[in-house]
């Protein structure tokens, strides 16, 4: 007599499971849910169960080697939600699962324990004998007499062997605990705002769904500095007072820690995932949420999958953010995850946003969200002004090379002479952005991408933004010798610019370069906060929500950056991003004025946005859209093929556009391609792609699976799967 059949999903592309049996001594063990190990082809791997069944649908079936975690990581809903995933995003069932759990938990580690030494009552024991152990004693004094074992051992420099001897004698003893799974940062504990009228009716809409246990997206409508975020604490509170949990997701973790701040000093447990977490860490995390201990979680992304089992709210911040798409497999939006959650879950999402995605826009329009406004800034603080510079004007009046325009320079030298603080905005890093010959038209590019090196002063060379690859700055041009130039500029160019214009102002520069030096931020932030810091230039780190009271100059330096990129979103980005930027002004009683520099000012996503008009921009936007066939009125699969022979993929998107067109056309949609990706090669591969365009209530997945060879990598070439795709270089 048999125990049954397991199914079993393993991360491979895939949407399937497969048929194992369940050994005698797994009897009982082998529950849906559950961590196995299973042979797969040679090898063995890490699957998981996602169902058992009396009979197999294969007569040849192995058995499951071993169970990794005696306890389910997945409820009926985790599963549910993966194969919804699985079959939205053309996922492999089994990559779904993995993506949702930490790999500390996935690999059945032990459990996240540290060790720790205490003091022994003094006099207890023997004295400590000869330096090393003195040193240990004093190290464990100064540490409030107790500490990680690893902490005492690296501050006194003594090895383990002379704390071991220390518990001989009974004057040391070590016990071994959880892993703390609580935030590090200590806030201070933040008491909340009588509401506004507007916050007031939109938390009792939002308060009235959760109380209900009712599925209801909520679009939370408000300008910058409206008062959102009070509105999601108080949400949250009324769930945690039920004994619910809630996730809030934000784009981005370290770069807001005042965001971050702001939960952890209303809740007493607030779980924070980020990227600077040790595997152990997370763990415990992961554990403390699934026991129903943390009230909160606050993450980016991938906190959509915490393993709330209480959970009852979901909230997410800036919504429009790109950052919730996941780039590689599975290609979730973690938007649509939170939706699908929520509906199997039976609670509310609420989705914050000054500026909010079309696609989210459009939903509030067409009564699949409900929409929640907060028209005005608390504390009647008026809207920044917005001046739009021509620079095609200011170029024609004034001679020589001026990165500010003369308004913007007048504006930055009233603000440090009042001791105010300017932000100068442009979304580009480096110096300038293209080294050219003007005799023969050569142009400094990637060996192994198709894009142009961008010059760094600060390091002395030109780098790819793709690959990393980096050479030193030609002094002439490798063709024909002549002199090279540099055209465009970045944050470099800016700081440089204003540091010769106002020698005695502090100027620091936040973009992907200074950030990717280890805890460059905290430092930073501070020095703005303290008033240390007079103009802050960066990149668009500079437009997440922070709230610094003292900037009462923004100026963008160019408006244009992204406006002419191949993406039917650019203008939609453009708006956002300057919304954002001019958002980060007038917070306090001093006020706020933003200069906005373009070469298009009569260009909707500059003009709409310097007078505030979401509503106008987006109905425009929209129309447009919908004449043109994209999205939110079709769904685009994007579809790229990668390898290093360009011939053999081209052959490949060829083949796989001979395999889908009739289907598509069948269907009322449309193929476009093959053709090569705007970026047509990085790190040395080559990249060809094909984007379907759906009628809206096509399943992609009918499409995704006439791919020929999907699963694998047949000579050598990839083929990608972006549905709903957020990228499209
Ligand atoms: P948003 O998230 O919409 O940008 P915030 O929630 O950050 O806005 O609010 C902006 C500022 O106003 C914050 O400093 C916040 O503490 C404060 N605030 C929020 N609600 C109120 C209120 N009802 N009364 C007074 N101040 C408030
Ligand atoms: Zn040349
Ligand atoms: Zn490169």
């Amino acid at each position: 007599m048999g125990h049954g059949f397991a199914q079993v999903a393993v991360n491979i592309p895939l949407d399937r499971a497969f048929d194992y049996e369940i050994p005698e001594r797994l009897a009982g063990a082998v529950r849906p849910g559950v961590v196995v190990r299973v042979p797969f082809g040679p090898r063995s791997m890490t699957g998981y169960c996602v169902g058992t069944s009396e009979a197999a649908s294969f007569h040849r079936t192995k058995p499951i080697l071993a169970v990794l975690e005696a306890e389910p990581v997945f409820d009926a809903n985790d599963l549910e939600l993966a194969r919804w995933i699985a079959s939205e995003y053309a996922a492999g069932i089994g990559e779904v699962l993995e993506a949702m759990l930490p790999s500390a938990v996935r690999q059945g580690k032990a459990r996240p324990a540290t060790e720790f030494a205490k003091l022994v009552t003094p006099g207890a024991g023997e004295p400590p004998r000869g330096a090393k152990q003195a040193a240990v004693v004093k190290a464990l004094a100064e540490l409030g007499g107790e500490a990680a074992v690893s902490q005492v051992l690296e501050k006194s420099g003594a090895s383990r062997a002379s704390l071991l001897s220390l518990v001989e004698a009974g004057l040391v003893a070590i016990e071994k605990r959880e892993v703390d799974p609580w935030s590090a940062l200590r806030a201070a504990k933040t008491e909340p705002h009588d509401l506004t009228p507007p916050q007031r009716e939109a938390l009792s809409e939002i308060v009235e769904a959760a109380a209900n246990r009712r599925f209801q997206p909520f679009l939370l409508f408000g300008v910058t500095g409206s008062g959102k975020t009070e509105v999601y604490l108080r949400a949250i509170d009324h769930v945690v007072r039920a004994g619910g949990q809630a996730i809030v997701l934000i784009p981005e973790i370290v770069l807001t820690p005042q965001t971050v701040a702001r939960f952890v000093g209303r809740f007493d447990r607030v779980a924070v995932l980020h990227s600077h977490l040790s595997a152990q860490e997370r763990h415990a995390q992961w554990r403390a949420i699934a026991r129903g201990d943390a009230q909160v979680v606050v993450g980016a992304r991938s906190a959509v999958f915490a393993p709330a089992r209480k959970l009852g709210i979901i909230v997410i911040d800036e919504e429009h953010e790109t950052s919730f798409k996941q780039e590689n497999a599975p290609r979730y939006h973690a938007r649509e995850v939170a939706m699908r959650r929520a509906r199997i879950g039976n609670f509310p999402v609420v989705l914050g946003s000054a500026t909010p995605s079309l696609e989210s826009f459009y939903r509030a329009e067409n009564a699949e969200y409900r929409m929640l406004q907060l028209p005005q800034r608390v504390e009647s603080r008026p809207m920044p002004a917005v001046e739009v510079v021509s620079m095609v004007e200011e170029r024609a009046i004034r001679k020589g090379r001026h990165v500010l325009s003369r308004r913007l320079e007048q504006l930055l030298r009233e603000a440090l002479a009042r001791g105010e603080q300017t932000m100068l905005f442009l979304n580009r890093r480096g110096f300038t952005t293209h080294l050219f010959c003007p005799t023969c038209g050569w142009t400094a590019h990637c060996e192994h991408c198709s894009i142009s090196l961008i010059h760094h002063k600060d390091e002395q060379s030109v780098v790819c933004h793709y690959c990393g690859h980096r050479t030193t700055v030609p002094d002439a041009c490798p063709d024909c010798k002549g002199t090279v130039v540099q055209i465009g500029m970045g944050t470099e160019r800016i700081e440089e610019e204003v540091k010769g214009l106002y020698p005695d102002a502090a100027v620091e520069r936040i973009d992907g370069d200074t950030m990717s030096k280890a805890h460059a931020h905290e430092g930073l932030f501070d020095r703005v906060h303290s008033g240390e810091v007079d103009v802050l230039v960066g990149t668009q780190l500079l437009a997440k929500g922070h709230d610094f009271p003292d900037v009462t100059v923004v100026g963008v330096v160019s408006a244009d950056t992204g406006l002419h990129f191949p993406d039917f979103r650019a203008r939609e980005r453009t708006f956002q991003l300057l919304t954002q930027v001019a958002g980060r002004t007038g917070r306090s009683d001093k006020g706020g004025r933003v200069v906005v520099q373009t070469y298009n000012p009569a260009e909707p996503s500059v003009s709409r946005a310097a007078q505030h008009d979401y509503v106008g921009f987006a109905r425009a936007e929209l129309a447009d859209r919908n004449a043109l066939g994209y999205p939110p009125y079709t769904r685009l699969v994007r579809i790229v093929v990668e390898g290093v022979d360009g011939a053999k993929v081209t052959e490949r998107a060829q083949e796989i556009a001979g395999a889908l067109g009739a289907a598509v056309v069948a269907a009322g949609g449309k193929m476009l391609g093959p053709v090569p990706a705007p970026i047509s090669r990085i790190k040395g591969r080559f990249r060809s792609h094909l984007i379907l365009r759906l009628a809206l209530g096509t399943a992609p997945g009918t499409f995704v699976d006439l791919i020929p060879g999907r699963s694998g990598r047949k000579g050598g070439i990839a083929v990608g799967v972006d549905v709903d795709p957020v990228s499209m270089l």
